[in-house]
């Protein structure tokens, strides 16, 4: 929708006019999977689709949460502490209201309205956007003070404590502090960044959505999660370290015998060795060497693929048939697997004919169509109007 036709929408909903419009993107992750939550460094980008969100105050202490892609509305008074009910959509920024609250920031009556154009629920972080767009529009509302990374901080909270999800801080911080034309280069241990200029020269960035229906992800993700915890524990017997991004390979691998079982081993050597191809994707776009950074995201997915086996079919077949294309030179799944989205760097000139025939490879092995587009790096959140 556009924003003309959100401002009309919002007035049909709350019979006033919105007084701001607010945006904010969402996010792939060009590599470093699984490592923001082992302290170590991850590449995100923010991309040009996000959430919008219009809003009024009004005086009736009341929040009232209302959205063009979900049919589920309500009105919380204002309150001095905020509990998660249900699964519906509004406990998102329900939950950065507890926030806001929490940190004594008095936030009074609002009117919001939010729509999106993120594919939701397929790894592109549709709810880091809503979490870090309240945020911020509640911080440009009520005079927060909070700057971008204290709203990305504030948005995992939000993530982790209300919603009950162990992710780490990458997904809200790409879509908080996102450059245009610039990929992100995190350490989620420090929250030191800097800004990459994302040069491919001929090439795009190209998303492939799995279209698959979204099973699992959470119940893998906590169980990834302290399989991670296992391992780390394990090794901490030899090693003095607090995370495990900051074992090297060759520590890992004098040590990797603390570790009895092979399914804990294997975690751990994904999260020790992507936490390198990170390192080394840095130096490849640095030196403009894009096809290496392409060799790096096919070494990520298989890593991802066997070792910590977050992928899944749909994504290999993804990733299977961008090998096998000769205008393609690297692809991974994005995210945190078993569905959602995989990127692949494709020549500009080749888009199309990429995107045709993955489409019929796709359909053919799994029975329906993925979404193929092309995407743009962007500027994290902001204030439109
Ligand atoms: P992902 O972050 O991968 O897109 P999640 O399950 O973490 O998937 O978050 C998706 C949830 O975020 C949705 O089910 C909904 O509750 C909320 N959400 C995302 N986009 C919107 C939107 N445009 N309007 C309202 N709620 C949204
Ligand atoms: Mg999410």
């Amino acid at each position: 929708m556009t924003i003309d036709n959100l401002k009309i929408e919002f007035e049909k909903k709350f019979n006033k006019k919105a007084e701001h419009v607010f945006f904010c993107p969402g996010r792939v992750n060009l590599i470093g999977e699984h490592i923001d939550y082992n302290g170590g460094m991850v590449m995100p980008c923010a991309i040009t689709m996000g959430t919008t969100l219009l809003v009024a105050k009004n005086d009736e202490h009341i929040f009232r949460f209302r959205a063009v892609d979900f049919p589920e509305t309500t009105d919380v008074s204002k309150q001095s502490t905020y509990s998660k009910t249900g699964d519906e959509w509004f406990n998102y920024p329900i939950g950065v209201i507890h926030e806001f609250t929490k940190a004594g920031i008095d936030v009074t009556g609002l009117d919001m309205l939010f729509s999106g154009n993120l594919p939701i629920g397929s790894g592109l972080s549709s709810s880091a956007s809503i979490e870090v767009l309240t945020g911020h529009a509640l911080n440009e509302m009520f005079n927060g003070g909070m700057d971008k990374v204290e709203l990305a901080l504030l948005g995992k909270r939000v993530e982790n404590d209300f919603m009950g999800l162990n992710s780490g801080i990458m997904d809200q911080f790409a879509v908080a502090m996102g450059k245009d034309s610039n990929a992100v280069l995190l350490n989620c241990d420090t929250l030191d960044y800097e800004y990459l200029p994302f040069e491919i020269g001929d090439y795009v960035l190209a998303i492939v959505n799995t279209n698959k229906p979204r099973k699992l992800v959470e119940s893998k993700y906590n169980e990834r999660f302290n399989e991670c915890r296992t391992a780390l524990k394990l090794l901490q017997q030899n090693l003095e370290v607090t995370h495990l991004c900051e074992i090297s390979i060759e520590d890992f691998t004098k040590n990797r015998s603390l570790i009895n079982d092979p399914v804990i081993e294997n975690r751990a050597l994904h999260v020790v060795s992507e936490d390198e191809r990170v390192k080394k994707a840095k130096d490849a776009l640095v030196s403009g060497d894009i096809k290496t950074f392409g060799e790096l995201m096919y070494a990520s997915h298989d890593s991802l693929q066997s070792l910590y086996e977050v992928s899944g079919k749909e994504l290999d077949t993804i990733v299977e048939f961008s090998k096998t294309y000769e205008d393609c030179i690297g692809a991974r799944m994005t995210g945190a697997g078993f569905g959602g989205c995989a990127i692949a760097l494709v020549k500009k000139d080749s888009f199309d004919d990429f995107k045709e025939k993955i489409t019929n490879y796709y359909n053919e092995k799994i029975g329906y169509k993925p979404g193929v587009f092309s995407s743009v790096i962007a500027e994290g959140v902001r204030t439109v109007v």
